[in-house]
């Protein structure tokens, strides 16, 4: 195994991309579960969207309770992107549950 192998996907790109790119370098948390309904979002969820503070919510809220914005940011909202199977066993999904920020149930 090489040292770039060796090496975080993150850790490649701030060499070649240098020091500036290296500070705000940081791999997305993947979230649980989205936040305005509560609804469990898997790493390899294919409804999950997140905003660019990754924010987290299902792809059913953004359309229908959230008007494709980010409540926090108001910021627009994207699919995540889906970490491969090798690199989450590396680099695992965040655990933490967050305040939901729909109070109101549907
Ligand atoms: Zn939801
Ligand atoms: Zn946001």
């Amino acid at each position: 195994m090489n040292a770039a192998q060796r090496s975080s996907p993150c850790s490649v790109q701030a060499r070649t991309m240098g020091p500036r790119y290296s500070a705000r370098c940081a791999m997305l948390e993947l979230r649980s579960h989205c936040e305005c309904c509560g609804k469990e979002l898997a790493p390899d969820a294919d409804d999950a969207m997140i905003c660019s503070f990754e924010c987290t919510f299902c792809a059913a809220c953004v359309a229908q309770r959230l008007d494709h914005a980010c409540p926090n940011c108001g910021g627009g909202l994207e699919r995540r992107p889906q970490r491969p199977a090798a690199m989450l066993a590396k680099y695992p999904a965040s655990t933490a549950r967050r305040a939901l920020v729909c109070r109101t149930p549907q």
